[in-house]
């Protein structure tokens, strides 16, 4: 097959490295091969000392890098990093977003005979890092392939370093979401020239998701499922419930080759002349179908805005709720387990209620909680050792970490045995005691305590295992005792006292004698060297000693390797368990996290209300769960009682109230206690009942968010339109400020009828608002949209001005003042503005009076009427604009018309005054 040619480099081009040139040098021809093998990635290039780039690379690694750029020869462009700064240029070169192809040396370039042996041994991608110091632990960074039939979009998503592998399928605009909730780092699409995919493209684009085209026929029926039954060894795809020819199977397939190709691209030839351990994924799991109806659906606004796993404003964990609970994780798995619960909370009531239960065997245990904690804190990774032993890239470290934790998993089981909420991880590790003891056993017996980080230094196994190793080591440590012991009994043996035995650099270990006494040498000793005043000898017993020293250092780490290699294939052939270890684990991190949150915040179990017929949501002294922690005990506790139920008030509730006065605060807590109770947490409150929500849908208006670039009401409204598209009876609304972004009447208007819609749907809906107007709504939908406002008190200050303190209190009814004038003038405008504020405000207020009086006169039958028509609604607003036609009218001049035009002005008003006329 002839090699492909790059399209954007033409071949004449002296800047090509892929040109066929027959001035290259050999490296710079097998460069040219790598290269082209790897044309996305920035391919480093190990050249003795340094890891090499030419052409472009070295054009673009040196400016992103701040590295000097030389020239090789003339016209290639070069740029260089010493090899044990490797890691730290990677990370760097990762995080330019960079996606790097590392070529080694594979062969002893002593050995080689012509140009040294290499091969690319590892292609770095946002998606597939597995090494510990790549990768953040905590972090969840997984990759994903998408494919697209009409507008079913199908992603299957693999977290590289551990193996999970999940398969989740959508409308293609909800492909965004899924990205967000299984927190993909990079998204492989086909390369084919779609508009469907265009537009999954850039909405990966727009949230930092990095694109990686891949050729089409990889995603081809018969292709990707060849490749998934290559890999798991299946003969059919059957075995995960899934169809050949289904978008699903397409990604999955699509996503197993990329794995292939950056996980493991060398051969095994090339790995074994390396010494390195063999490479395969053995760690990815069977794909597993993402069941939607047993999840509790964040989309990606909502997961934003509710600041799930990082604030909004400055894009930290820090301050977020998985930054809450992070703290209380012993472990990195437990952290990302505890993320994931987070971010994809669970809508089934008996799942919720097993995770409430074993919280609650925590909360209640503490002495329990308090023994699993240090156990869990010492706890390895599990699923990222798992990962990195089938990928051959296990270090010492990590195989003995893997078998300090698995020697305690028998004892962690008689630990939790007895808490019956703990059943089920108790059940999940129990099968596995004897298995993975032994295994823990036989690694901690083996390896010494604190290993190496690297096999190179040796010194990873204990002495006492083996034997070829031990004599290894007893010949470097005891060189010098065997030399003396062996210069004395050779002394007395030949009568010759003066003999020594020594070393020198050139000729190695010696005997030596005095010229004088060197008549009486035996004939055992082979003459070697002749000094001034001395003759140096060897006997074969000193030549055998000296080869076994100086080759018992190569010897033991050659030992040392194969014993470790033998090690890794132990624990691989048992990492399955090891995976359902390590899965047993997080789970149990995350729960203890959550159990020692809720015993210091004295948060409650929530009671999850099963009744298939109506939905409640009833909060007694509920707080926000991040802001309690910070305020203390300045947080103002409220309750919330919402539902379909017969003597709660409704399921919509305006809230009202000035700014500031904490409406945000209040209907994202809400929000966050419905969450936290479906992740399987306690929640801030002295008591919460809850029907299970299928959604939570969180929108805030343009004035909250921080929006860039586009039009930020266009972001609200198409945000708001798929609330209104995905809602159902059983989800819960949060609406803050909608409308806000554009003209007051606009979006008066639009609060209106979104609310009028959201109280329709049946969901349980909080909208905070600022429109005093909507408040409207709960005398025409009465027993569905119900009022609330935040307590504010106001009393005259000793200056005679009117002062206001936000008391956070939420309660029932509506408010109709705005204090819009008192936060400003908190907020220092100068007191000349502030009166004046205060007088325009009086005579508007006296005007609205009148109209709101002449706006009452309208029929009640008509105000009442739920399904209210729009110019009904519409009557409303009259006391803000006076009808179009009026306002035409107050400019005619009369006296400049003439009697035609009059008339055709009269023509137009009616119109415009009866449209339809
Ligand atoms: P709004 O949305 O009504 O403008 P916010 O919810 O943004 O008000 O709250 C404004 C500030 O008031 C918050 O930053 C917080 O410091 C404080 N706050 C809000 N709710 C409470 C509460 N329940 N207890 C104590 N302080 C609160
Ligand atoms: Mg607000």
């Amino acid at each position: 097959m002839p090699p492909p040619t790059s399209p954007s480099l033409s071949p004449s081009s002296s800047n090509d490295p892929l040109a066929p040139d027959a001035k290259l040098t050999p490296a710079m021809r097998q460069y040219a091969r790598f290269k082209q093998k790897h044309p996305d990635c920035v391919l480093i290039f190990r050249m003795g000392d340094f890891y090499e780039m030419f052409y472009d690379d070295a054009v673009r690694a040196s400016k992103a890098l701040g590295l000097t750029l030389t020239q090789r020869t003339e016209g290639v462009p070069m740029a260089g990093v010493p090899y044990h700064q490797k890691e730290t240029y990677l990370r760097r070169m990762l995080a330019a977003g960079f996606r790097v192809a590392v070529c080694e040396q594979i062969q002893d370039p002593a050995e080689a005979k012509g140009v040294v042996a290499r091969a690319v041994t590892q292609v770095l991608t946002p998606g597939t890092l597995v090494d510990d110091d790549l990768v953040t632990p905590d972090a969840v960074r997984t990759l994903a392939a998408g494919f697209l039939d009409r507008d079913r979009a199908a992603l299957a998503i693999v977290d590289a370093g551990s193996g999970a592998f999940h398969l989740a399928e959508s409308d293609a605009r909800g492909v965004g979401d899924l990205l967000a909730r299984f927190g993909v780092g990079e998204l492989l699409l086909p390369d084919a020239d779609d508009p469907a995919i265009a537009s999954v493209e850039s909405a990966a684009q727009a949230s930092g998701v990095s694109l990686t085209r891949r050729p089409a026929w990889q995603f081809r029926a018969a292709e990707a499922c060849e490749a998934l039954r290559e890999q798991f060894g299946v003969a059919s795809l059957g075995a995960f419930g899934l169809r050949e020819d289904e978008p699903a199977a397409r990604a999955a397939g699509a996503v197993v080759r990329y794995l292939r190709e950056t996980q493991t691209p060398m051969s095994e030839d090339d790995r074994r002349q390396w010494g390195a351990l063999p490479a395969t994924l053995a760690h990815l799991r069977p794909p597993r179908r993402d069941d939607p109806a047993g999840r509790c659906v964040l989309d990606a606004v909502s997961l934003r805005s509710l600041e799930i796993e990082r604030t909004m404003r400055d894009g930290q964990s820090d301050g977020s709720l998985v930054g809450l609970f992070a703290g209380a994780c012993r472990s990195a798995m437990g952290r990302r387990a505890l993320r994931d619960w987070l971010c994809m909370p669970l809508a089934d009531a008996d799942a919720i209620g097993a995770r409430h239960a074993a919280v609650t065997g925590l909360v209640d245990d503490r002495r329990l909680a308090g023994e699993l904690g240090p156990v869990l804190e010492d706890s390895a990774d599990l699923p990222r050792i798992a990962g990195r032993l089938a990928l051959g890239r296990a270090t010492p470290r990590d195989v003995v970490a893997l078998g300090r934790t698995l020697e305690r998993v028998p004892a962690l089981l008689d630990l939790i045995e007895p808490v019956a909420g703990l059943r089920a991880v108790h059940d999940a590790l129990a099968p596995l005691r004897a298995g993975l003891g032994a295994l823990g056993g036989s690694i901690t017996t083996r390896c010494v305590d604190a290993p190496p980080a690297h096999l190179r230094e040796g010194g990873l196994f204990r002495d006492g295992v083996d034997d070829e190793l031990d004599e290894c080591r007893t010949l470097q440590r005891d060189a010098g005792a065997w030399l003396s012991a062996y210069q004395a009994r050779l002394a007395s043996e030949l009568d010759l006292p003066s003999l020594k035995v020594g070393y020198n650099r050139v000729f190695g270990y010696y005997i030596e004698l005095p010229a004088a006494q060197a008549r009486r040498a035996p004939e055992q000793l082979i003459r070697k060297q002749t000094l001034k005043n001395a003759e140096r000898y060897i006997t074969p017993e000193l030549g055998e000693f000296e080869r076994k020293v100086t080759t018992a250092e190569a010897r033991s780490l050659a030992r040392e390797q194969q014993m470790f290699a033998a090690l890794c294939a132990q624990c691989a052939a048992q990492l399955d368990e090891v995976q359902r270890a390590g899965d047993a684990l997080a789970t149990l991190d995350a729960l203890l996290a959550f159990a020692d949150r809720a015993h210091a915040r004295g948060w409650v179990r929530p009671e999850i209300v099963a009744d298939a017929e109506r939905c409640v949501l009833e909060i007694t002294q509920g707080r926000h769960p991040v802001l309690e922690a910070s305020l203390a005990d300045r947080f103002v506790p409220n309750d919330l009682s919402l539902g379909s139920v017969g003597d709660s008030a409704g399921t919509l509730a305006l809230i009202t109230g000035p700014n500031m006065a904490g409406k945000s605060t209040f209907i994202r807590q809400v929000a966050l206690v419905t969450l936290l109770a479906q992740a399987g947490s306690f929640v801030p409150a002295e008591r919460a009942r809850l029907s299970v929500a299928d959604r939570i849908c969180t929108r805030v208006g343009a004035d909250d968010a921080l929006h860039r670039g586009q039009s930020t009401f266009m972001v609200e409204m198409t945000e708001t339109a798929s609330i209104l598209h995905h809602a159902t009876d059983r989800s819960l609304v949060i609406l803050d400020e909608i409308g806000r972004g554009t003209s007051t009447l606009d979006g008066l208007s639009l609060a209106w009828a979104i609310a009028e819609h959201v109280a329709t749907i049946g969901a349980r809906s909080l909208f905070a608002t600022h429109y005093h107007e909507l408040t409207e709504l709960a005398e025409r939908l009465p027993g569905r949209v119900t009022n609330l406002h935040v307590a504010v008190r106001e009393w005259t200050g000793r200056s005679g001005e009117s002062e206001v303190v936000f008391l956070h209190r939420i309660l029932p009814g509506r408010t109709d003042k705005s204090y819009g004038i008192h936060v400003a003038r908190l907020a220092g405008l100068p007191d000349g503005v502030v009166r004046r504020a205060r007088e325009v405000l009086e005579a508007l207020e006296r005007e609205h009076a009148g109209a709101a009086r002449a706006a009452s006169a309208a029929p009640p039958a008509l105000r009442s009427n739920a399904g209210a028509s729009q110019r009904d609604q519409l009557s409303l607003f009259t006391e803000y604009v006076p009808h179009p036609a009026l306002a035409r009218l107050r400019e005619v001049k009369l006296e400049a018309l003439s009697p035609l035009q009059a008339f055709d002005l009269l023509r137009e008003l009616r119109a415009e005054a009866e449209p339809g006329v």
